[in-house]
């Protein structure tokens, strides 16, 4: 499928721009085993980028015009450093919305001092678009190494990371933690990534190698993600206000132990402490998997995954009827240590952590089982953990 993908690419810039592509990279989705919205709490975070991936194929072009073609929407835009600020083309058109996502990772490089020389592109993804496994965040991290090729400067990757965040934030709009860019940017193939989104601190953890990680897309995508999205954020922020009442040196709910809080949680308003105690013990949670992981207990922290689940759906309230049916179902099948939503949630995708050898039969017994429940039909994806942005040539 990948090769397909990139011979794709190499005829659509044959025919595009004439010759061949000078260089290609590739930068994957990601998906997140532990610790769901808690990385605007400070918390820690649990992801791996997958072996889906945002493909360009590029060359210089000596100027400072880019132009691009997605493939996936079949539609060209071209810009430069001059038309970005103003979100248009260099025909005075308003550029097309997929084209703010690299060219906002072009005004963010801009706004650092960095140079983005000009690229004709071709450009292509196998992540899926608005499931919860960061398309966006791939096409970022793809055109942030994109530039860096053409250009003499080099950042680390977590750096690189941070420039697509604010790209996200302060461009396109998208008000998204550093979870995303950052396992687009870091990933390491069979490894999950324990990420401290205080510190930015971050390791690796072996993901042992008889177990699988699958996706399972319910094909329900998100509704009015932002909104609900905007107000958890807030009722976040009210817990700490509140709280700081009688624990005056948190910053954030990162700083709240469980202890803590079941002190005080009874003077928060019930909806507050509600989506408080989601992210307390979340953080608790992923707290507890560096330890089980290095210990190879699987069992366990696929028992965490479940827990996860529930305070998502119970306390968070941001599952769906076809989310939970697809954690239950999965949860109820042979080889399945975990399953919960994962994302941001409303819909999108389950993460399932199974027992290699019976993962196909898993995936088989999942969408039978959800479609007879659901009346859809879903996407199963066995993948897993992957490298992170890379340039391939
Ligand atoms: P996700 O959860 O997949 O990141 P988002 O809504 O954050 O969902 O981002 C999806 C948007 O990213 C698309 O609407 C599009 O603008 C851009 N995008 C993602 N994949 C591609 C692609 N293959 N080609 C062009 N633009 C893409
Ligand atoms: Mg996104």
């Amino acid at each position: 499928m990948k090769n397909e993908l990139i011979e794709r690419l190499t005829g659509v810039f044959h025919e595009t721009f004439g010759g061949a592509p000078v260089h290609l990279v590739r930068a994957p989705g990601r998906v997140n085993l532990l610790g769901e919205h808690v990385d605007y709490n400070d918390g820690f975070v649990l992801p791996a980028a997958i072996d889906r991936a945002t493909y360009i194929a590029f060359s210089p072009t000596g100027t400072d015009l880019s132009t691009l073609v997605a493939v996936d929407f079949n539609q060209r835009a071209s810009f430069s450093p001059q038309t970005i600020p103003s979100k248009t083309q260099a025909d005075g058109s308003p550029l097309p919305e997929w084209a703010h996502y690299p060219a906002g990772v072009m005004w963010s490089l801009n706004e650092n001092q960095l140079e983005t020389r000009g690229m004709n592109a071709v450009f292509a993804s196998n992540v899926p678009r608005g499931s919860g496994l960061s398309s966006s965040a791939s096409v970022e991290m793809a055109f942030m190494l994109a530039w860096q090729t053409l250009s003499d400067w080099m950042l680390p990757s977590m750096q690189r990371a941070l420039l697509g965040q604010k790209a996200e934030n302060q461009y396109v709009g998208v008000n998204c933690g550093i979870m995303d860019q950052f396992a687009s940017a870091c990933g390491v193939e069979n490894k999950l990534l324990l990420l401290d989104c205080r510190s930015l601190d971050w390791k690796t953890i072996p993901l042992p190698e008889d177990v699988a990680i699958v996706i399972a897309d319910t094909t329900i995508r998100r509704k009015l993600t932002s909104g609900e999205y905007n107000k958890r954020r807030a009722a976040c922020e009210e817990a700490v206000r509140l709280l700081k009442q009688d624990l005056p040196n948190i910053r954030s709910l990162r700083d709240v132990s469980v202890e803590e809080f079941n002190r005080f949680a009874d003077k928060l308003p019930e909806e507050v402490s509600k989506r408080a105690r989601h992210v307390v013990e979340e953080i608790e949670r992923s707290n507890q998997a560096e330890a089980l992981l290095e210990a190879g207990n699987i069992q366990h922290f696929g028992e965490l995954m479940n827990q996860c689940h529930a305070s998502l759906r119970d306390f968070y309230e941001v599952s769906s009827p076809e989310l939970n049916v697809m954690a239950s179902v999965a949860q109820s099948l042979d080889g399945c240590y975990g399953a919960r939503l994962t994302g941001a949630g409303f819909g999108g995708c389950t993460v399932n952590l199974v027992a290699h050898e019976q993962a196909e039969t898993f995936s088989e017994l999942l969408a039978k089982g959800y479609q007879s429940e659901t009346g859809y039909q879903p996407e199963i994806y066995i993948t897993r953990a992957s490298s992170g942005a890379e340039l391939l040539t």
